[in-house]
């Protein structure tokens, strides 16, 4: 048998988070994040599962959407930071997917390609955040540029907010009006909003959004969590107690021996660690789900395996299923836990990992799945 690890992906709670967006953003169409495999949830089984409730997918680069393109996908694929290499947007070209210029050695690539067949191309600028774009105030030349070629046509405007997750940054109204002023003399569309945006700043909306970690259940805003926004986690990440240790008062656990028991305790081992894309460093006390209440990690994070306190679990045993994030326990605790977001933990789970689709079973304190 393999390894008892597995990433269970609730479609369902996808959708409802999706409605979420409908509702926050009823004017504008919806351009579905699903890039770095749909934040580890596997992007076609994602991409497949929400083409009705979505106007378009947007990806980092162009093997994402050929991944998309191939399963079949054919609503518009956009490619968030839009090419790399010239040989790509001829490829670009024919498969239909929208790259989003950001740049003038782009541009000179699209001069050189001489392309011969439609393409539709948006053009971010930079209203703040100062990653990529172009300065506001060569849109109006960007788009000269663009016009001038009789194949290429440029379908919409975007940027991005730096600071959306903080409802009291000022920030974002100064990134909202320059988006405004940028894009006022234009009638492309015109897309502002991260899930943030969405939760938060209703002038962000604008024709299109871009929700990414909302779809997923996690909270893009700090200082409020998923009950607060509405939103259902989609991954819980399981495994199961492969080992139970009776250890004495003093015995240390785990490389560098780092946690030390207060007391004789029982532990268990769980059949998951970093090389399954758990954060190494969830420090002692990070919180797993076992047969219906909370336990603490203990020492370190191992490739494969990770120890947790059983005291006050007298009937924990082996092949006790474990949430390690999911319904019980938000990935978004157990990232801040680690000193990261939830969009790197999410995204970090590994191949090794299998998805599987479906809502979890119900839920029976120690049940074997
Ligand atoms: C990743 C990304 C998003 C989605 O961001 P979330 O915070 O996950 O909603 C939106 N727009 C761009 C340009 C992105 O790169």
């Amino acid at each position: 048998m393999s390894r008892p690890v597995w990433a269970r992906v609730d479609f369902n709670a996808l959708h409802s988070n999706l409605q979420l967006v409908r509702t926050l953003a009823p004017g504008s169409a919806i351009m579905a994040v699903v890039k770095a495999n749909a934040y580890g949830h596997g992007a076609v089984g994602v991409a497949r599962s929400i083409r009705s409730l979505v106007d378009g997918y947007a990806v980092a680069g162009i093997d994402e959407a050929e991944e998309l393109a191939s399963a079949g996908i054919e609503k518009q694929i956009f490619l968030l930071s839009g090419f790399h290499e010239r040989p790509e947007i001829n490829q670009i070209g024919e498969r239909g997917f929208i790259p989003v210029i950001h740049s003038w050695e782009q541009i000179q690539q699209i001069d050189i390609a001489s392309v011969s067949r439609q393409l539709t191309v948006w053009v971010k600028f930079d209203s703040g955040m100062h990653r990529i774009g172009f300065p506001p105030e060569q849109v109006a030349g960007v788009l000269d540029r663009l016009g001038s070629h009789a194949h290429v046509k440029c379908a919409g405007l975007m940027s991005h907010l730096a600071c959306a997750d903080d409802r009291k940054s000022a920030y974002n109204d100064l990134q909202i009006e320059l988006f405004g002023r940028t894009t006022a003399p234009f009638d492309h569309s015109r897309s502002l909003a991260n899930s943030a945006g969405v939760c938060a700043w209703p002038r962000s909306h604008q024709d299109w959004v871009r929700p990414g970690i909302m779809m997923y259940g996690c909270t893009p805003l700090l200082d409020e969590t998923e009950n607060d926004i509405g939103l259902r986690p989609v991954m819980s990440l399981c495994s199961k107690i492969i080992a139970v240790h009776r250890l004495k008062r003093g015995d240390r656990i785990g490389y560098g021996g780092d946690w030390c028991c207060p007391e004789d305790m029982r532990v268990g081992v769980v059949a998951c660690g970093y090389g399954d894309g758990y954060p190494r460093h969830a420090p002692s006390g990070t919180p797993v789900w076992i047969r219906g209440q909370r336990a603490g990690i203990l020492g370190r994070v191992s490739m494969d395996m990770m120890t947790v306190d059983l005291r006050g679990l007298d009937e924990a045993e082996i092949g006790d299923v474990v949430e390690l994030w999911g319904k019980h326990v938000a990935a978004t605790e157990v990232a801040s836990s680690a000193g990261t977001i939830s969009y790197e933990i999410l995204s970090g789970v590994t191949s090794r990992v299998p998805r599987i689709i479906g809502e979890p079973p119900p839920r029976v304190p120690g049940h074997r799945a």
